[in-house]
């Protein structure tokens, strides 16, 4: 059974009654696809109860159109959750989470500064802050994040370590379509001949000898490029496609170089 749980209050109650269960947690912003579905059911496999909540952030949004265009499928999601098995899902509202607006903010100093963080001012500090909200509602005792976004899954695990939160942060391998495009909610405000083009974005950044190579390669073939880097040991790439925003990442060891 599952049950869908609106207010902080409500999921107080509820979790009262799960006693001494392993919780997982799989916080998305909904517009769920097979790269969601895959935390889902690692979840659902590793912990006796699994809550998925879907709350679109404004505060990590930097960009008012991004987020007003960013696609929502409520129903939908809840539907496949069902389907899946999940024990909660949690749909908070932003007055439920932002009660004092956002005046009270967690801040890192370091990572949130390069790459996704300095193409993208604030999001950072919108992500880790919803991310603490929802992990200190929650208190799960291992939480998933997708690789993905391998940037802010590095600052979520920092960020329970310095705070000395009680739960595993796990990171989940990203996952793609046939064409090695890796599955996100907004792939779907691409037009047809955008999508077709994506395919080539994961390619170029997994297969150019250096990050200049290709940075010149994904313009050239009509991406706008916010970035190419390596850190981590891996290869970091984002770029713009009309008016689609897409990220990627390799461990530098999966690097095909010619
Ligand atoms: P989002 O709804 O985009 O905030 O994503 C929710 C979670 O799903 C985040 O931890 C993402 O990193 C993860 N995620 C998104 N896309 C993928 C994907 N293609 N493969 C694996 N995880 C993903």
């Amino acid at each position: 059974m599952t049950s869908v749980i609106r207010t902080i209050a409500d999921w107080r109650a509820e979790s009262k009654r799960l006693l001494n269960a392993t919780v997982g947690f799989v916080p998305t912003m909904g517009a769920l696809h097979a790269g969601h579905q895959s935390l889902v059911e690692r979840s659902l496999r590793e912990n006796d109860v699994t809550v998925v909540s879907i709350f679109v952030n404004p505060t990590q949004f930097n960009d008012k159109s991004d987020f007003e265009r960013y696609p929502r499928n409520d129903a939908q999601d809840i539907e496949l959750l069902k389907k899946l098995g999940v024990h909660y899902v949690f749909m908070p509202g932003y007055q439920d989470l932002y009660p004092e607006g956002f005046t009270v903010r967690v801040v890192e100093n370091e990572i949130s500064r390069v790459m996704e963080g300095a193409s993208r001012p604030g999001h950072f500090d919108g992500v880790l802050t919803v991310v603490m909200k929802l992990l200190s509602i929650v208190r799960p005792y291992r939480a998933y994040f997708g690789e993905k976004d391998y940037q802010q899954f590095l600052l979520i695990k920092k960020m329970a370590d310095a705070f000395f939160l009680p739960v595993e942060i796990i990171p989940c391998t990203t996952i793609r379509d046939a064409d090695g495009l890796a599955l996100s909610s907004r792939n779907v405000l691409l037009s047809t001949e955008e999508r077709a083009k994506a395919a080539l974005f994961p390619q170029i950044l997994k297969t150019s000898a250096t990050v200049i190579l290709a940075a010149q390669k994904l313009e050239q073939a009509g991406f706008s490029v916010d970035y190419v880097e390596e850190a981590w040991d891996r290869r970091f790439g984002a770029v713009r496609l009309g008016k689609v925003r897409l990220i990627d990442n390799f461990p530098l060891a999966s690097i095909i170089k010619p």
